[in-house]
C-alpha cells in the first residue's frame, strides 16, 4: 500500500483531468494567484456557479487551508503534502502530460542540459510547469478532505423497501457547487448518488428564508454535541452553531 489517501488521488485527477495547457492558460490570466474565500458566493444571483470548472475547484477548495498554515500541530502534514506533491509531479515526469506539441523548438539550454542530466541517470531540477502543478497539487491535497463527498451505493434486501439496506462506500468524488452548502446537524436535504451527479432531496419543508443546509456526517439524532464539535471543529474547522446546537446549549 502506498499510503496515499484517496484525497490525494483525488488532487491528482483534479489536475490530470484539466491538463496542463488548461493550467497554464488560467495562470497566465492571473486566475490561480490566491484562493479566494469568497469566490462563488458573490458572483451574482442570476448566474449558475459551474461544477466543471478548475478555477473554482481552486478558489472554492481552498477554503480554510490558510488556517492550518501555523503551528507545528500540523508541521508533518505539511511535510506529507509536500512529498506526496513532488511524488506525484515525479509520476507524471514518466508521462507526456508535461510535454507540449512544440517542447522541441521552445527548450532553453539550460533545460536540454537538464535533460541530459536525467539521461545520465542524474537528477534533475525542477520546470517551471512541474512546480506549477507541484505547488497545484499541494494545495489541493490539503483542501480537498474538508470539500470531499463521499460515493456510496444503497444495497436493499428486497425491491420496494429500504428496510435493512446497506450503504455501501464506493469511494470519494469532487463537487464544486454541492461545496458550497454549509452543513447543519439538523440537515435540511438529502443527497444520493446517481451515476456522476448527485441528486439532492428535500429533508423536510423548508420555510422561506431558511438557509439550505446539508450534513458533513454528523448528525444531532445519533450523535452528541461533544461529538459533533469535535469533529467538526477538527476536521473542518468551524464550531457548529446550527439551530440544533443552539437549542441544545
Ligand atoms: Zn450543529
Amino acid at each position: 500500500m502506498s499510503g496515499i489517501s484517496i484525497n490525494s488521488m483525488s488532487a491528482f485527477r483534479l489536475i490530470t483531468r484539466f491538463g496542463l495547457g488548461h493550467i497554464k492558460g488560467l495562470k497566465a490570466q492571473g486566475q490561480l494567484e490566491k484562493p479566494d474565500p469568497k469566490w462563488g458566493v458573490c458572483q451574482g444571483s442570476n448566474s449558475a456557479y459551474e461544477s466543471l470548472s478548475f478555477v473554482n475547484a481552486f478558489h472554492h477548495f481552498g477554503r480554510g487551508s490558510d488556517d492550518h498554515e501555523n503551528g507545528d500541530d500540523h508541521l508533518e502534514e505539511e511535510l506529507t503534502r509536500f512529498v506526496i506533491a513532488v511524488f506525484f509531479v515525479k509520476c507524471l515526469r514518466l508521462t507526456d502530460f508535461f510535454k507540449e506539441d512544440n517542447e522541441e523548438d521552445n527548450h532553453t539550454a539550460a533545460e536540454k542540459k537538464e535533460s541530459e542530466c536525467q539521461e545520465d541517470g542524474l537528477e534533475r531540477n525542477f520546470t517551471e510547469d512541474e512546480i506549477l502543478v507541484g505547488s497545484l497539487l499541494a494545495h489541493f491535497i490539503w483542501a480537498i478532505p474538508a470539500n470531499a463527498h463521499d460515493v456510496g451505493e444503497l444495497s436493499v434486501v428486497a425491491p420496494g423497501t429500504v428496510r435493512g439496506s446497506q450503504m455501501t462506500s464506493l469511494g470519494g468524488a469532487l463537487f464544486n457547487g454541492l461545496s458550497l452548502f454549509n452543513h447543519s446537524c439538523e440537515p435540511t436535504f438529502m443527497r444520493a448518488n446517481v451515476g456522476n451527479l448527485v441528486v439532492c432531496v428535500a429533508a423536510k419543508r423548508i420555510p422561506k428564508g431558511c438557509e439550505v443546509a446539508e450534513n458533513y456526517g454528523l448528525n444531532y439524532g445519533k450523535d452528541s454535541t461533544v461529538k459533533r464539535h469535535s469533529v467538526l471543529a477538527g476536521h473542518y474547522g468551524f464550531k457548529c452553531a446550527c439551530c440544533a446546537c443552539q437549542g441544545e446549549s
